[in-house]
């Protein structure tokens, strides 16, 4: 899960890449609006977390901007402007919820959960498909039943395959969901992490499309 964190207060920005990451987002931040904006020209993101008071450009201005280009991926306002016509505004022009500050950390990420299981279209934290489960809360997986072990990465390829199940992911795309920005990616990171899969789930797991990609097989419960 790729985050984009919109914030210019230091201190609030560091204690939130830190508590996202250990919730297991990977968190790209940048401090100004002008920088959001091209980021969010540049790079898919499954969701934003956007302050308003913002330098260069105002985070309203941010939001009109990528929803006129049109671009879907789903905001919540992070704001001290408490007042219900902030909302109202900040709701109509496009962000999908609005938390002011001070917030609790908890609530906020509780709200996150609500927006991604709203952008992957399931209304409870559990991805079934076949004899996968996924516990996207939990961050547990299981496979006909038993619990399966994996590491962070191994999860979230796991979980950006399962949440497209009928899209085949090129190894650019699968590499981009899960490494933010300067990260270093090892050339055969995908293959192991996929061959990691397989041999922890099913070796039918996880199909490979030569040429193109990978897709996860939706296994039936035998
Ligand atoms: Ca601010």
């Amino acid at each position: 899960m790729r985050v984009l964190l919109v914030e210019d207060d230091p201190l609030l920005a560091s204690g939130l890449q830190v508590a996202l990451r250990q919730a297991n987002y990977w968190v790209d931040h940048v401090s100004d609006g002008q920088m959001a904006l091209t980021a969010l020209a540049s790079h898919d993101f499954d969701l934003v977390i956007l302050d308003l008071g913002l330098p260069k450009v105002d985070g309203l201005e941010v939001l009109r901007t990528v929803r006129a280009r049109p671009d879907h991926t789903p905001v919540l306002i992070l704001s001290a402007r408490d007042s219900a016509a902030h909302r109202v505004q900040g709701l109509d022009l496009g962000a999908d919820d609005y938390l002011t500050k001070p917030f609790d950390l908890d609530e906020l990420k509780a709200r996150l959960r609500v927006l991604e299981r709203r952008r992957t279209g399931t209304s409870t934290n559990l991805l079934q498909l076949g004899a996968l489960e996924i516990d996207l809360n939990a961050m547990r997986v299981s496979w006909e039943g038993r619990a399966v072990e994996l590491q962070p990465y191994e999860f979230k390829l796991l979980r950006k395959l399962a949440e497209s199940p009928s899209q085949i992911f090129s190894r650019e795309q699968l590499e981009a969901s899960l490494y933010g920005w300067g990260e270093g990616v090892e050339s055969n990171a995908i293959n192991v992490y996929v061959h990691n899969l397989r041999k922890k789930i099913s070796p039918q797991i996880i199909r490979t499309v030569r040429g193109i990609g990978f897709s996860i097989q939706a296994v039936d419960e035998r």
